[in-house]
């Protein structure tokens, strides 16, 4: 039967696939296709792995104590059991047989069909079974992982490359920003989860991989089965599970027309950015690693304007990058961008992208009940000087390569601003100490949170720049969480308090003759495209995958129409119907 679930959209498009369900803890289990001839070798891994926990399993009945309670060897007979049941072991087989999955997804994919079955026993003691099929299957994945560390490096193969398969799509509870990095290069077409907001940096991280996506679809991982065929309509926030044959017969039209308009769109690239008036914008990206430069370029980015430097701190253990790991990362950026700006912020760790992976249990825990409000981003940064000064020095350094720019994020206290500059100083002196090059660098502060908007011109007597982050600022503007889909609907971009924030900075920031772009969600959102020309604002940096579209709209503006406008729109109570009709050409500029 075909059901519908609501979310909310994240990124364009339409993908059809079938649902690979994923445990948000299993996230991280790798997910790849093996060619046809490693299929036997991929069943020997996995009988080796269930040789291996069977013995661990007997040798650990052997060494029970004699006192032990007797439940005790129950379970573990239990385990044995459900080990060498054909239902596990057997039909994960069939997983990687006929589907090509590598043994970890395969085994994941089995413990989900085996999960929901259990779910909806009706007797209690075998609901609770799940548990121990659950601690099976980790003892397995253990072991997997053991026996192979360090020698096979998953292949990573596009589904859309593999010859024979459908294509896929990831449904699951939630992902960690950190965990979303594993799919930029993957076999997903598109992907779903249970929670998150619009601009959650899960949510962020999925647009740039420019697939379709919903986020907050509350109930998709417990209505949608492994292997369902499930329709992902990212721009309406819409997932169709099982669709019947006309449905997916649209979907499929509308799939080929937004391919269509990409390809009609990909002609724009490097067409400059100018308006019908003759004003020149300028068009950056947003990059979360430096792997993704070469992409940006290709798109017709003019330079990259917020790099997200904390996606090389994320889910490593603890263990934080070196300066020389930094150092290669950003020249590798640097270089990529054959000597275009490449702005580098500083780490902004903390909210919802800890260090680690973490429960919200244990988030709550080590980051107390606000993290949005807790130690992040800068705040952080100077509470560790000596990891700061580290990460100065390795972003001075990659100057010595091409344009750099520093980005400090979060600044909200004059204090912060001066800790900030004397950090530098001693970085600079570090470096001349060891004889280090470097050249000098424009240092600019991220405007988002309302504090710093509402005393702009302060900030801007330090700065070179300033870059507004949206995402943040209508969050602390508006008091929402941004990654929490229950009160995603009054995540209001068009809010009379942010339109005015947004327009004090920009106009601030004209006025006293320093850069002012805007890196949120909002600068690679077509919605907003006029409204922030008429603030005056002639930089954005958004998804490379944005630029085309939003290119499309800067064609067609004429600024000076636009200006005119903009007492009209911060005292309108519904600047998004105006705008609307504006961009449509409906009014009289
Ligand atoms: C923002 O807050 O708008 C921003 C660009 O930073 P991030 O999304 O990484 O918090
Ligand atoms: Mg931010």
């Amino acid at each position: 039967m075909s059901i519908q679930v609501f979310g909310l959209p994240v990124s364009r498009g339409v993908a059809i696939g079938r649902a690979v369900l994923v445990a948000s803890s299993r996230v991280d289990v790798a997910h790849y296709f093996i060619g046809a001839d490693r299929v036997e070798h991929e069943i020997e891994r996995l009988r080796g792995a269930r040789n291996a926990v069977a013995a661990e399993l007997e040798s650990l009945k052997l060494e029970l104590p004699s006192e032990a309670p007797h439940e005790l060897a129950a379970l573990l007979d239990v385990h044995l059991m459900l080990l060498h049941d054909e239902s596990l072991t057997g039909a994960t087989k069939l997983w990687i047989r006929d589907r090509h999955y590598n043994a970890e997804w395969a085994l994941s994919a089995q413990l989900e069909v085996l999960a929901r079955q259990f779910d909806e026993m009706d007797d209690l003691y075998l609901r609770e079974r799940k548990a121990d099929v659950e601690q099976v299957v980790e003892r397995l994945l253990r072991e997997l992982a053991g026996a192979d560390a360090g020698h096979f490096v998953p292949p990573v193969q596009a589904a859309r490359d593999f010859a024979g398969e459908d294509p896929l799509v990831l449904v699951a509870n939630d992902v960690a920003p950190a965990d979303m990095m594993q799919f930029k290069r993957s076999v997903f077409t598109g992907f779903v989860t249970d929670v998150g907001g619009r601009t959650s940096h899960t949510a962020i991280v999925a647009r740039s991989m420019d697939i379709p996506a919903v986020v907050g679809a509350r109930e998709a991982s417990r209505l949608i089965r492994q292997d369902d065929w499930v329709v992902i309509d990212g721009d309406a926030g819409v997932v169709i599970v099982n669709p019947s044959a006309i449905v997916l017969e649209e979907y499929r039209f509308k799939q080929r027309q937004s391919e269509l308009e990409r390809a009609r769109l990909d002609r724009l690239r490097h067409t400059p950015a100018v308006t019908l008036d003759g004003q020149a914008v300028e068009l950056l990206a947003n990059i979360e690693l430096p792997g993704d430069a070469a992409g940006a370029l290709d798109a017709g980015a003019v330079g990259v304007g917020l790099f997200r430097s904390e996606f090389l701190f994320m889910n490593r253990g603890g263990d934080l990058p070196g300066e020389e790991e930094q150092f290669e990362a950003y020249r590798d950026a640097v270089v990529a961008l054959q000597g275009l700006p490449v702005t580098i912020r500083t780490v902004d760790i903390g909210a919802d992208k800890p260090l680690e992976r973490l429960s919200p249990q244990e988030l709550r825990h080590e980051h107390g009940l606000n993290p949005a409000l807790g130690l992040r981003a800068i705040r952080w940064s100077l509470a560790e000087p000596g990891m700061f000064r580290q990460q100065l020095r390795a972003i001075l350094r990659a100057s010595a390569y091409g344009k750099v720019k520093i980005l400090i994020p979060m600044v909200a206290q004059l204090g912060e601003v001066k800790l900030v500059f004397e950090a530098l100083a001693r970085a600079r002196q570090q470096l001349d100490d060891a004889g280090r090059a470097y050249t000098p660098v424009e240092v600019g502060a991220m405007i988002e949170v309302p504090a710093a908007a509402v005393m702009i011109d302060r900030f801007l007597r330090h700065f070179d720049f300033v870059s507004i982050g949206t995402n943040d600022l209508i969050q602390y503007t508006l008091a929402i969480d941004r990654a929490d889909e229950a009160v995603a609907h009054l995540y209001d971009p068009w809010h009379p308090a942010v339109l005015q924030l947004l327009h004090r900075t920009i106009t601030c920031a004209n006025a006293m003759g320093r850069g002012v772009s805007v890196c949120g969600e909002m600068a690679g959102d077509a919605a907003f495209t006029e409204l922030l020309l008429a603030m005056g604002l002639r930089s954005f940096s958004m998804h490379p995958a944005r630029i085309a579209a939003i290119k499309q709209r800067m064609l067609r503006a004429d600024t000076r129409l636009l200006a005119a406008l903009m007492p009209q729109v911060l005292d309108s109570d519904a600047p998004a119907e105006l705008m609307r009709l504006v961009a449509a050409g409906r009014t009289a500029h």
